[in-house]
């Protein structure tokens, strides 16, 4: 790309001449519509009747799923601004776990309602003083709204929202009580370490078969057969140290003849029995170890009648410290009976075909663990999806004890109070005030259309309910607004805020660009120069969105602008 420079009468390069570049306004509309055309893909998926998606990648496997993250984190997205909206998905995901969708379609329709203002003409630093503005009484609503509540009945009710309009969907009643025991089970001091709960899934059986396990598992065999399969008593050892040597393998060693090679795998296996006769001599008579075990001293462990266990996940490690009281031993010379910790039973089974080792009567088991029964893979993959979501509420809902009411309650209630502080408010700002609370509207919305109701009734009745009862949202099995706590639809305080918060953020990281450079082919835009500039250009896209992986078809997209 050349820049003339007058004075020196010459074009001057400075950057290379295929480089691709967006400048101001186009910048902005180039960056908003993949936002809205990555958020109408996920938009379909919200709520009780939000529909699922295939995603094929290119290996050939299929993930079928309704979860926000993961759809986005499947899907190859290359275009930059779209992936912001990845990102916002992902920290969701890390940070609570569920409400990934909701932050995805927010930070869609704030910018959609951003570029409005700005073809209205309203400049783009006014609206992003609207918007913060409108989020800070956002937030303030939120609080003001939730409720304290953390009793049992509200921890299953969040854990059943959370799986609602998943697959896990028919048998949720069951699968929240397991969440919210196994939940319990591990909090301390109104803290939970969800690291403690392990959720592992089994690809066969019955949703129905799925159990909270007494005590804790791994899944994994022991390391060699001929070990016992299960253990009364069990003195448990935990090491992090390799029970191999490594280094001497690897070593180089000159050996001049073979007396002498005899000599050096003499001494190499001395030292493997040294290392197993140390274990044996401890009293333990099981070993998880987090790195590899040597072939001799499997074999020496096992002549003793130890079972061993070797690459345990570090997960596994912990979960297994907590309820057996062992410690994890880095040099095993410090290996003693002190250091051991035990349990009843340890003992190994199959478990449909999968090899599950169960820790049993372990003496404090302040660690969870729960086995996922489904049919086929996909199906158990997508339960262990929405639990992994509820778990996350339900722990959420623990340590804050605050709530919210879902169905588009909470969401109708905020951009109430926000219309009526958008009247104390002067100036342009004023109007990105109400487009923020268009915006936050989208989730009653989506939850409407996404169960064929009619929207703009919808909205209407819902927002004359508010006026008497906060609690109102819609009923989407039937079409009517009714009270949603009374439904037992409820979430977390912290999914919203995040979820507003994160929104808000990329919405405004977003807007700030005026200037996208490209190197070549980054983009893998065909050419967008005279489509960028016709407004129609979204609504008549079916497909194909330049830089999305070629994934932009999926759905159905409504139109967007
Ligand atoms: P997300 O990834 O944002 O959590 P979901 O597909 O899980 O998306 O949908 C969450 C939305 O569905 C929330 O707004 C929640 O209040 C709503 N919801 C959940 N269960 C119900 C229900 N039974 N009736 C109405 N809305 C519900
Ligand atoms: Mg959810």
């Amino acid at each position: 790309m050349a820049l003339v420079n007058k004075t020196i009468n010459n074009p001057m390069y400075i950057l290379r001449d295929d480089t691709e570049r967006f400048e101001g306004s186009r910048a902005l509309r180039y960056n908003i519509l993949a936002c809205q055309i990555l958020s109408s893909i996920v938009r379909t998926t919200l709520g009780p009747k939000g529909m699922d998606k295939m995603l094929v990648d290119k290996m050939g496997d299929v993930v079928v799923t309704n979860d926000g993250a993961t759809i986005l984190q499947e899907m190859d997205i290359t275009h930059p601004a779209a992936k912001m909206l990845v990102e916002i998905a992902r920290k969701q995901e890390h940070i609570v776990g569920d409400g990934t969708t909701t932050a995805v379609i927010l930070a869609g329709e704030l910018l959609k309602k951003a570029q409005e203002l700005y073809e209205d003409g309203t400049p783009i630093p006014t609206v992003l003083l609207g918007y913060r503005l409108a989020v800070d009484k956002a937030l303030e609503t939120l609080f003001e709204t939730s409720i304290d509540a953390d009793d049992e009945e509200t921890l299953l009710g969040i854990a059943r929202t959370a799986m609602t309009g998943k697959g896990s969907d028919y048998a949720k009643d069951e699968l929240a009580e397991l969440l919210v025991k196994a939940v319990q089970k591990v909090e301390d001091n109104g803290e939970v370490d969800k690291k403690l709960i392990k959720i592992h899934r089994i690809n066969g059986g019955a949703i129905e078969d799925s159990e909270l396990v007494d005590g804790i598992f791994v899944d994994q065999p022991r390391a060699r057969e001929d070990m016992p399969a299960e253990i009364h008593d069990a003195k448990i050892a935990l090491m992090k140290y390799p029970l191999e040597l490594k280094d001497v393998n690897n070593a180089k060693v000159d050996l001049t003849n073979p007396l002498e090679l005899q000599a050096f795998l003499d001494n190499e296996e001395e030292m493997l029995k040294d290392i197993a006769n140390q274990i044996i001599d401890s009293g333990a008579n099981v070993l998880f170890c987090q790195k590899g075990i040597d072939d001799y001293v499997q074999h020496y462990l096992s002549r003793a009648g130890v079972m061993a266990f070797k690459r345990v996940k570090n997960t596994d490690i912990k979960r297994i410290m907590m309820a057996t009281g062992a410690e994890l031993i880095t040099n095993i010379e410090d290996l003693s009976p002190e250091s051991l910790g035990t349990a009843d039973y340890v003992h190994q089974e199959k478990v449909f075909d999968q090899f599950i080792t169960f820790i049993e009567g372990c003496k404090d088991p302040k660690a969870s663990s729960i086995l996922i029964r489904g049919s086929t893979r996909h199906i158990s993959s997508e339960i262990e999806r929405a639990m992994d979501d509820a778990l996350g509420v339900v722990a959420a809902t623990v340590e804050e004890g605050k709530i919210v009411i879902g169905g588009g309650a909470i969401e109708i209630e905020i951009a109430r109070k926000l219309r009526a502080f958008a009247n104390t408010i002067g100036g342009r700002e004023q109007l990105a005030i109400i487009k923020f609370a268009e915006a936050i509207e989208i989730v009653p919305k989506t939850l409407a259309e996404n169960a064929g109701l009619d929207t703009i009734d919808l909205l209407v009745e819902l927002r004359a309910a508010h006026e008497d009862n906060v609690n109102m949202g819609i009923n989407v099995f039937e079409g009517k607004v009714v009270d949603m706590k009374e439904a037992g639809v409820v979430e977390p305080q912290r999914v919203k805020k995040q979820a507003i918060q994160s929104a808000h953020e990329a919405c405004e990281m977003i807007l700030r660009i005026d200037d996208l450079v490209a190197a070549a082919g980054a983009l893998n835009t065909p050419d967008p120069d005279e489509n960028l500039d016709d407004p129609t250009y979204a609504s008549n896209m079916t497909g194909g969105m330049p830089g999305m992986g070629g994934m932009g078809g999926m759905g159905g997209m409504p139109p967007m602008m």
